[in-house]
Order: structure tokens, then C-alpha cells, then sequence
């Protein structure tokens, strides 16, 4: 008999009369948490995950969540895939959601859940890595030597976990087939359900003699340098998908994925955000005042701008294509935005100050603003003292 189920809305913390977007967004969280390929091998988080995946499978489809308000599990159990040993993954909209989650920019698209049910082929688990590039490396993309631990089958007992010379026994269980059925009350009868044996975790099989090298495991674990291609564009936390270089599949399925995800270093000249760039750069007064043409730095060297007549400080400019290639197309990046600001000095030569107080006599600017400023301007003579003592 199988447990009792949690009531679906309780998985996933959310209350009766919660809207689909409140649905998604709690299922999304809880998947983020369990998602096998973040926490390969624990069992214990794959039970959460997949009930939180059939929660949300029902309760995101408006008809199934209908049913389960008025009839609860039993609706679904065995009436083809909603029973504890197949959960049908496939029949709801996973996919944009384990894409969020994974910024799977190759377009992988496998959930990465696999019921255990029966001795076919099954994939291996992914392995998880991270690697850390520099902030141009990201920009332009690189290639990293990564040095992982990886399982592979051994060679003692060619990976059947059996001591040389004996074969693995079928699973006394389960008859060898890696399933066990179980009958089941439900509110249209009795219904079979099928679920991954307990005693053999699904391969069919019982060891009755270790390998010795393995311990039975038939793995063997290696140090391997493996060569990551990261392609232009990358962000941080992104990944890398680099097939078949997880964990050995079982039965003859192939093995997981190695998930690489990049650790990008910031970089003091610039903030990325997305494809974009954003940078600063101080122009002095003179510059700005009267034009010129000025050295930008952008990732690909500098290049040189003309900051026209008249340019007020913190004015944005913009260097097309200066940015941060798209990942699906190289040939296409974003901009770089630059802020233009104005710099005060704050040393001046004595010849520096009195050409500068020449000049501002000239425009006559301090004139009126320190006559602006000061108590009852009056007469000529009087504004040309406190010109003079504006300027010590
Ligand atoms: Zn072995
Ligand atoms: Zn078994």
C-alpha cells in the first residue's frame, strides 16, 4: 500500500486559493531546491522533488487541479502515469521552468528527472562543477582545463560489481525486474501500481560476491582533465552543459551531463548587465567645455570619442556593438554606455589658478553669483572687493 499523500497545495506551501502564477512561482523555488542535478545522489531530495513535481503537474493544469479539489489524489492515482512509480513528467510544462532555472543556454531541455522504474537503460546522474574566468575571458570566451574525480566502470569486473568469475544474481525481490507492483484502493477500484524495488534500487540484480577492486559498485574513481569550451557571451552563474561526462549510466544508458557552471570576475572598468556595457570616463572642463576627441576603454582597446562642444557632466554616450556578444550568435553584441564626467581639479599651479581666474573674470560668472549670493550688492567698487575675497 502506498503512503498517504501530502495534500498537493501543502507541497508546495501555497494556499487553496492560489493563482497559477503563485503556483509556478512556489514550484519553481521548491525545484530549484531539490532538482537532482543540484544535489546528485540524495535520494531523500529526489523523493521531495518529484512530489513536488506531481503537485505541481496537477495543479498547474486547470482541469487535473479542478478533479483534485473535488476528489483529492485518488483522482490520479494509477489512471496512467500519477501513480508513485511512474510519475509521468512529460505531460506538463516543465520545460520553461527547469530552463530559468538552469540558464541551459544550449538548449539541452531534459529535466533531469529519471524514475527509476524497470532494468532499462537508464542515464546517469549529472555531475556539478564550477570554473572561474576572468571578466574577458567571459566577454570573448576561453577555453579551461578542469580537473574532476569521474566514475568509470571497472575494469575488474568490467562493471557488474561481481567478484571475477561469478555473475550478479537476480534481485530475489523482484524477480529481476527492478519494479515491484502493488494493489492499491482507489475511487474507481482497485488499481496496480508499479514501483522501484526497494532492495535493488531498480537494476534487477543482487550481488552475492563483491568485486574486490569495487566494493560492488562496479565503479572506479579517476582524476581526469577535461577541456571546457566556454563560449563569448557567458554570465556569471550560467552554465556550460558538456554531455556525457556525469555519472555512468546503468544497464547501458548513457552517462549524465557534467554541468559547468562559470564564476565570472568582476572587472574595475566596467559593469555588465546583460550584453551591455557601462562605464565611466573624467573629461575636464576645458574638454567638455570646448570639444575634443578623448580615448574610451572598451574590452576591445581604446578607441577614441568626440565629446562635442558644450558636453555637461554625466552625459551618456553610446559605443554601438561595444558590448558583450550574444551567446547564440557571436557576431552580434551589445553596446557600451558611457558617463562622461566632468572632473574638478582639485591641485592647481599658481599659474593654472590665475589663468583660471582670468577666464572667470572674462565670462563674468563669479561676478554675479558672488554679487547674487552676497548681502545688498551695490556699488562697482564693492562688488570687486568680494570678487577678491572670493578668490584667496
Ligand atoms: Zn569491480
Ligand atoms: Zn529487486
Amino acid at each position: 500500500m502506498a503512503e498517504k499523500k501530502r495534500d498537493y497545495y501543502e507541497v508546495l506551501g501555497v494556499e487553496k486559493t492560489a493563482s497559477a502564477d503563485e503556483i509556478k512561482k512556489a514550484y519553481r523555488a521548491l525545484a530549484k531546491k531539490y532538482h537532482p542535478d543540484m544535489n546528485p545522489g540524495d535520494q531523500n531530495v529526489a523523493e521531495k522533488f518529484k512530489e513536488a513535481s506531481e503537485a505541481y503537474a496537477i495543479l498547474s493544469d486547470p482541469d487535473k487541479r479542478k478533479q483534485y479539489d473535488q476528489f483529492g489524489t485518488a483522482a490520479f492515482d494509477g489512471s496512467g502515469g500519477f501513480g508513485s512509480g511512474g510519475f509521468d513528467f512529460n505531460s506538463a510544462d516543465f520545460s520553461d521552468i527547469f530552463g530559468d532555472i538552469f540558464g541551459d543556454i544550449f538548449g539541452g531541455g531534459r529535466g533531469g528527472f529519471r524514475s527509476g522504474g524497470g532494468t532499462g537503460p537508464v542515464q546517469g546522474a549529472n555531475v556539478r562543477a564550477s570554473v572561474r574566468i576572468s571578466f574577458r575571458e567571459a566577454v570573448f570566451g576561453c577555453e579551461k582545463d578542469l580537473t574532476l574525480n569521474l566514475k568509470e566502470p571497472c575494469p575488474t569486473c568490467s562493471g557488474t560489481g561481481a567478484k571475477p568469475g561469478t555473475q550478479p544474481q537476480m534481485c530475489p525481490k523482484c524477480g529481476g525486474k527492478g519494479q515491484v507492483i502493488y494493489t492499491q484502493q482507489s475511487l474507481f477500484g482497485m488499481i496496480q501500481n508499479r514501483t522501484v524495488c526497494p532492495d535493488c534500487g531498480g537494476t534487477g540484480k543482487y550481488i552475492k560476491d563483491k568485486c574486490p577492486d569495487c566494493g560492488g559498485s562496479g565503479y572506479k574513481t579517476s582524476r581526469k582533465t577535461i577541456s571546457v569550451t566556454i563560449p563569448a557571451g557567458i554570465d556569471n552563474g550560467q552554465s556550460v552543459r558538456i554531455r556525457e561526462k556525469g555519472e555512468p549510466g546503468r544497464g547501458g544508458g548513457p552517462r549524465g551531463d557534467l554541468l559547468v557552471e562559470v564564476i565570472v570576475a568582476s572587472d574595475p572598468g566596467f559593469v555588465r548587465d546583460g550584453m551591455d556595457l557601462y562605464s565611466a570616463v573624467k573629461i575636464s572642463y576645458a574638454v567638455a567645455t570646448l570639444g575634443a576627441p578623448i580615448f574610451i576603454d572598451t574590452v576591445d582597446g581604446k578607441v577614441i570619442y568626440d565629446v562635442k562642444p558644450g558636453t555637461r557632466t554625466d552625459t551618456k554616450v553610446r559605443l554601438r556593438g561595444k558590448g558583450v556578444p550574444s551567446l547564440r550568435n557571436r557576431e552580434l553584441r551589445g553596446d557600451q554606455y558611457v558617463t562622461l564626467v566632468v572632473d574638478v581639479p582639485t591641485k592647481l599651479s599658481k599659474e593654472a589658478r590665475d589663468i583660471l581666474k582670468q577666464f572667470d573674470e572674462l565670462t563674468g560668472n563669479t561676478l554675479e553669483a558672488a554679487g547674487a549670493a552676497g548681502q545688498e550688492s551695490g556699488a562697482e567698487d564693492t562688488k570687486k572687493k568680494k570678487k577678491s575675497k572670493f578668490f584667496k
